[in-house]
């Protein structure tokens, strides 16, 4: 791993793709006047989020885990998006940058705080061939980049790998895991299939209780095989942490950060608990001093080049307001139903039907129940139908 602030030279060619990319959509003063609306806007993140401090990952670097990795097809796809949402032409797709797709509903763990609880069981109701079809679907809608989860999306390695091989280059595959058989050679398999990088599930830094957590002895050897794994396979490692007020009042977030710099993590995602699933009904939420401490660890994880940089999903909609719910980010489940993201039980229609524009019109019109509709400038005034969805 590398942790570096952009070099000068790629500073400037980043900036001069960019300026190539607008004005191949609309040459002339239009290309001018959408390239300060990005700049605009790229301003706006900054100044609520601190600046990006790029990772370099198998030649490619990172500027934010919500952004593919740059140079790649998927990159340009989301740039597309971004100019497509503050300077919309024609009848192209919406700037949805990332979907998290449920790829399975099977999971061998039995974790305290599941979300998909009440889907979870051993029949699936996607065949591969829906699977397939579903990734076709959202890369028509332009994703730039898919989230496979589940479920335990190892626990359906053969399907999951031809979900990777099957995307073209043009979105950027992650899976979201708690490690479960994830070897060298699968991570391998992964990575030559296109995988760019793993969300891996690490929820305490004592193999006891993360155990006791997930529902299963071994589960804490897995998370560090897989780690392993990951790196030396070259892809992007997240280690993705559910703080509960315990583990954050007994100092675990930074016992949690030590571990993930020690296994060469390159970024540390903080997914603040919700009271849905099997937690529904629980007093789980983090309160405000809790978020404030979230929010800490995370600009000190920023405040330095080295070691793994940090985000979080609350953390992101405290800042800048939740841009899942159809808005940039939304959530595809195990029967093939949009949803604002996981922690969103209202479903708005199905991606086999061929009902995603229709969905996502819907999603963003009923905006997150916590963060209320996003206020970053100029988001989404893109026209949000594709030809024959
Ligand atoms: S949280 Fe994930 S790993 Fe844990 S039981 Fe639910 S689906 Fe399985």
């Amino acid at each position: 791993m590398t942790a570096a602030v952009l070099p000068f030279r790629t500073r400037v060619a980043l900036r001069a793709h960019a300026v190539r990319a607008a004005a191949r959509r609309t040459p002339g003063p239009r290309a001018v006047r959408v390239l300060s609306k990005v700049l605009e806007q790229v301003g706006w993140f900054e100044a609520r989020l601190g600046p990006a401090l790029p990772k370099r990952v198998a030649g490619r670097w990172i500027l934010r885990p919500m952004i593919p990795a740059w140079p790649s097809p998927a990159y340009d796809v989301w740039l597309n998006g971004l100019l497509q949402e503050l300077d919309p032409v024609g009848t192209t797709p919406p700037a949805l940058a990332a979907v998290l797709f449920a790829v399975t509903r099977r999971c061998p763990l039995a974790c305290a705080h599941c979300s998909a609880h009440d889907e979870l069981g051993s029949k699936e109701h996607l065949s591969r061939e829906q699977l397939l079809a579903i990734v076709d679907s959202l890369q028509a809608h332009g994703v730039a980049q898919l989230h496979l989860t589940g479920g335990e999306p190892m626990a359906r390695f053969a399907d999951v790998l031809a979900v990777v091989a099957h995307a073209s280059p043009r979105s950027e595959v992650w899976i979201n895991t708690a490690g479960v058989g994830l070897t060298v050679p699968r991570a391998k398999a992964l990575a030559a299939a296109g995988l760019r990088g793993l969300h891996l599930s690490l929820d305490d830094p004592s193999p006891a209780r993360h155990d006791a957590f997930r529902g299963l002895p071994g589960t804490f050897s897995w998370v560090e095989r897989a780690a392993a794994a990951a790196v030396e396979a070259g892809l992007v490692l997240t280690v993705s942490v559910c703080p509960t007020r315990e583990l954050m009042d007994a100092g675990g977030l930074e016992q949690i950060r030590d571990l993930a710099a020690q296994w060469g993590a390159h970024f540390i995602r903080v997914v603040e608990p919700h009271a849905v699933g099997k937690w529904s009904g629980s007093d789980v939420k983090l309160g405000t001093d809790h978020g404030e401490a979230v929010d800490a660890f995370i600009a000190d994880l920023n405040a330095s080049d080295d070691g793994p940089n940090g985000f979080g999903d609350a953390w992101l909609g405290r800042k800048v307001g939740c841009l899942a719910g159809g808005w940039r980010v939304a959530y595809v489940d195990s029967d093939g139903d949009v949803r604002g993201c996981p922690f969103a039980t209202r479903k708005a229609g199905s991606v086999l039907d061929g009902e995603l524009s229709a969905a996502l019109t819907q999603l963003r019109a009923g905006g997150c129940a916590r963060f209320g509709v996003p206020k970053v400038p100029g988001l989404a005034t893109g026209v949000s139908t594709v030809a024959g969805d």
